[in-house]
């Protein structure tokens, strides 16, 4: 499982990982240009974080 988040959103992004997977997620920062477009799930703002297990 993955979850995108700004930079808003990435506490609650956390929460809702932690509550549908009962494990803690490894937090990763955007940087890559190609990613620029990617929208954060909470919102329409473009994600800065990546809430996944990798
Ligand atoms: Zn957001």
């Amino acid at each position: 499982m993955e979850m995108k988040s700004c930079q808003t959103h990435v506490e609650r992004a956390l929460d809702e990982y932690v509550a549908k997977t009962e494990s803690y997620p490894i937090l990763t920062k955007i940087e890559n240009d190609e990613n620029l477009s990617t929208k954060c799930d909470f919102c329409e703002e473009p994600a800065m974080y990546l809430v996944g297990n990798k």
